[in-house]
């Protein structure tokens, strides 16, 4: 994997004109990823674009920076990329059409999911808890200097990934990571209180609606629940916005597997699925067409008929779970 780093550096050094291109439906790990490397690499005097072929969540929007070094997809019509730098993507189709510019320049994917599809030029795919830790030792070994700024946008994406340092891709190496991001001026403490502590009211309220169409399967191990359009228009909240309850249903005692429905776009639901200490997730996404880690996987799906569809989906992962005994 050293060798594939080199690479990548050796890459960055030579080029002038990078994309740095974050995933669909972006989360934390992602907008980290693509704001810290877009921060090194202009200070390195690259001329350089962060772009999210998607719309950004307010959550994520209101931390410092992204509004500015993170743009949609228009931005980069006329951009001369010789480099194209993926961070966190796991395949082709989780770039959007950012994707049909891999054709004409180089590419680097650098990602953290054991479902990656090397769909790069340059490869670095390794398990670490965030790729915003990937991104951290690509610019250290570029020589970038780390101030309250960068360590901060780093810091997010390793904070969220880990449940804020709780889940079990939290290994030394991320404590390790996060001691020295801090003692650059990395400010958990402010990162905690835009992430966690700044729930829109509405937000809570969907939460009621949510729980009430909530189900539980197979001796109460499985929890799932949905949130459709029609749902969020009742408390004007934007599709982009759509908050994640599926950490809620997990933390029930006893589930083993929850799973959230999210419509997205009239009958297209975004299905997020987590698990809390054996069952394996990611083959559930994988077999839908989506990907992820053992623990937080998820895939899109078509159809005007949710209740049925989530059945189908519970009654794969019921049949995977049997296979376990
Ligand atoms: P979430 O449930 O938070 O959307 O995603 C959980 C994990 O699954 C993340 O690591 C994310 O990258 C991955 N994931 C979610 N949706 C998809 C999808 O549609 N395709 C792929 N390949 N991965 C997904
Ligand atoms: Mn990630
Ligand atoms: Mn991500």
């Amino acid at each position: 994997m050293l060798r594939n780093i080199e690479a990548i550096v050796g890459e960055i050094e030579k080029a002038k004109n990078i994309l740095v291109v974050g995933h669909i439906m972006p989360d934390g790990d992602d907008i980290s990823s693509v704001l810290s490397m877009v921060i090194a690499l202009e200070r390195l005097g690259k001329n350089v674009r962060g772009v999210i072929d998607y719309e950004i969540p307010a959550y994520l929007e209101e931390f410092p920076g992204v509004k500015d070094k993170i743009k949609s997809y228009d931005c980069i019509k006329e951009f001369p990329a010789e480099l194209i730098i993926s961070v966190d993507a796991s395949s082709p189709d989780r770039i959007g059409r950012v994707y049909d510019h891999f054709k004409f320049a180089r590419s680097i994917v650098i990602d953290h999911h054991a479902t990656n599809t090397y769909f790069g030029n340059i490869n670095w795919v390794e398990m670490y808890g965030a790729t915003a830790q990937m991104v951290m030792r690509i610019n250290k070994m570029l020589g970038v200097e780390y101030d309250k700024e960068l360590a901060t946008a780093n810091l997010l994406g390793i904070a969220t990934d880990t449940g804020f340092f709780k889940y079990s891709n939290t290994d030394a190496t991320v404590f390790e990571d996060v001691a020295w991001l801090v003692g650059k001026g990395g400010d958990i403490a402010f990162i905690s209180n835009m992430i966690l502590e700044n729930r829109p009211l509405e937000h809570i309220l969907l939460y009621k609606d949510f729980l009430d169409v909530m189900k539980l399967d197979y001796n109460n191990t499985i929890a799932y629940s949905h949130i459709t359009l029609d749902m969020l228009k009742k408390y004007d909240i934007k599709p982009k916005d759509s908050p994640s309850f599926v950490g809620d249903l997990r933390s029930i005692k006893g589930v083993e597997v929850a799973i959230t429905f999210t419509e997205a776009e009239e009958n297209e639901f975004h299905v997020s699925m987590r698990s809390k200490s054996w069952f394996d997730v990611s083959k559930v996404a994988v077999h839908f067409g989506g990907g992820g880690h053992p623990r937080a996987a998820g895939f899109s799906i078509n159809t005007d008929n949710i209740e049925k569809t989530e059945q189908e989906v519970i009654d794969t992962i019921k049949k995977l779970m049997e296979s376990y005994k």
